[in-house]
């Protein structure tokens, strides 16, 4: 699409975690790729410092597109518990982020016209209000996740006692029935803790939001996406925007040619790529477990590692540590032949979109799972942590795309049960009926991000409703 001078001006916040921050950008540039008459500019709020890996994906924005980083929070002045330091984070943000609004708004040559903001940074819905611009939510995670937040409200109303402790299913409108176990433990587990009085005030702000972007397609989310549809039709409004899915395009190189070397001797779909995203960390002992499962499983694999439970790095790979030294002793010297494993950070929708990969044992994460089916590449699930297991949940009960890892058999050690679940993925006989089923969905998400796609379509809707507030 040709170069157009803008005409109207958006404006985006996130919260500082890299798949948040990543997938907003991609969003953006997805937008401007529909409708080029946008200036945007991300105003993220920031913990120490910005978040390398974003830094990275910035060397290569369109010129429309413009990050600037809020002055930083000091970490020390925060709770050590990430969603809780998060949360504060971002609150003590947000005066400096209505600073940098209101500057934009009295210096900018084009309008601002809207904001968009994570859900998780929704006290900004409050300062679009003061500054009479349309504000959306983009959710960077599933319908059915988005769902859960929408309905928290009437949930907290419905449920009584501990949604943990809870016998019968969760009921969404829409999604599969959740058990109380599986949902988000930080915000779940007691509903007297600040985690889930902070989920639940900001819940009650949604409703200032004229519009929610969900990053999901109808195929993968069928009934979801139609309640939350019917919902909005008897508001008689159109409040829900189905936009991806959003997939990153941009990419960290860090140990590329490494991986795709290797990767270019072996034989199609033979490798299981295993990765924890961004931030997932094992412990010692999963980490033990996992290795031997993988060589005892015979199969070929490429594993992300990082060191035991480091969640606490948030997307600082800069290899302060070796992480391989937590393998167990002469892991690496027996696997030569069979694996590869690179500390900290893999190019991952490069490795996924090769044919060498047949196989993603992942952590769940959205990002992860959408880039998955895109490349179409059947996944093991073993979830860690947030909506993880909601994740797993529509992989494995819902879309049945992939096989999880039970790690409660008393028959089996872990490693064998391990070993057994990436045997049963690459090799076994369920693999032609999950991989049909992926392909499928592949197919439904190259369509939706086709010239007449439904992700293509819903953006430029959106972008008509933005623009028109410029008039
Ligand atoms: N990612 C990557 N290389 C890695 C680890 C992660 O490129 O070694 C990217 C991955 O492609 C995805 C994002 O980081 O876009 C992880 O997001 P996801 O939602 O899957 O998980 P989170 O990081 O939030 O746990």
């Amino acid at each position: 699409m040709a170069e157009t001078k803008p005409t109207s001006h958006i404006v985006v916040t996130s919260i500082p975690l890299f798949s948040h921050e990543s997938s907003v950008i991609e969003f953006c540039k997805r937008l401007i790729q529909v409708h080029n008459h946008f200036q945007i500019t991300c105003i993220f709020p920031t913990i120490d410092a910005p978040i390398p890996a974003t830094l990275k994906l910035l060397e290569s924005l369109p010129s429309t597109i413009h990050c600037t980083f809020l002055p930083p929070i000091k970490k020390q002045d925060l709770p050590q518990e990430v969603t809780m330091q998060l949360e504060l984070g971002v609150t003590k943000s947000m005066p400096s982020f209505r600073e940098s609004l209101s500057l934009l708004c009295s210096t900018s040559t084009t309008p601002v016209v809207a904001i968009v903001v994570d859900p998780f940074a929704n006290q900004a819905l409050e300062i679009a209000k003061e500054f009479n611009i349309l504000s959306f939510m983009y959710f960077p995670v599933s319908a059915m996740t988005t769902s859960l937040h929408l309905h928290l409200p009437i949930l907290d109303e419905q449920v009584s006692g501990e949604y943990m402790d809870h016998v019968e299913p969760i009921e969404i409108p829409g999604c599969t029935p959740i058990r109380g176990q599986d949902l988000p433990r930080t915000f779940f587990e007691d509903r007297s803790s600040i985690a889930y009085e902070t989920i639940l005030r900001q819940t009650k702000r949604f409703s200032l939001a004229d519009g929610v972007l969900i990053n999901s397609f109808s195929e993968m989310e069928e009934s979801t996406v139609r309640a939350l549809m019917e919902k909005e039709q008897s508001n008689n409004k159109q409040l829900v925007y189905l936009v991806g899915p959003i997939i990153q395009t941009g990419s960290n190189e860090l140990n590329k040619s490494v991986c795709v070397k290797w990767l270019e001797n072996q034989r199609p779909k033979s490798v299981l790529y295993v990765s924890f995203g961004s931030r997932g960390s094992l412990s010692q002992e999963q980490i033990n477990e996992l290795a031997l499962g993988l060589e005892l499983s015979g199969q070929k694999f490429l594993w992300v590692l990082r060191e035991p439970n480091n969640s606490e790095i948030l997307g600082d790979h800069s290899a302060k540590n070796d992480p391989l030294k937590y393998l167990p002793s002469g892991f690496l010297g027996r696997t030569k032949e069979q694996g590869l494993v690179v500390s900290f950070w893999a190019p991952q929708t490069q490795i996924l979109s090769h044919t060498s990969t047949g196989g993603f044992l992942t952590h769940c994460g959205w990002n992860s799972t959408l880039e998955s089916i895109a490349s179409g590449v059947p996944m093991i699930t073993w979830p860690l942590f947030g909506e993880q297991r909601l994740n797993a949940i529509l992989l494995i009960e819902g879309l049945k795309v992939g096989l999880k890892v039970k790690l409660m058999r008393v028959a089996l050690q872990k490693e064998e049960e391990i070993a057994k679940v990436i045997r049963d993925l690459m090799l076994g006989e369920e693999r032609s009926e999950i991989e049909q089923r992926i392909e499928e969905l592949k197919y439904a998400s190259t369509c939706a991000l086709a010239e007449d796609g439904s992700s293509t379509r819903v953006l430029s809707q959106l972008a008509i409703r933005m623009e028109s507030n410029a008039k």
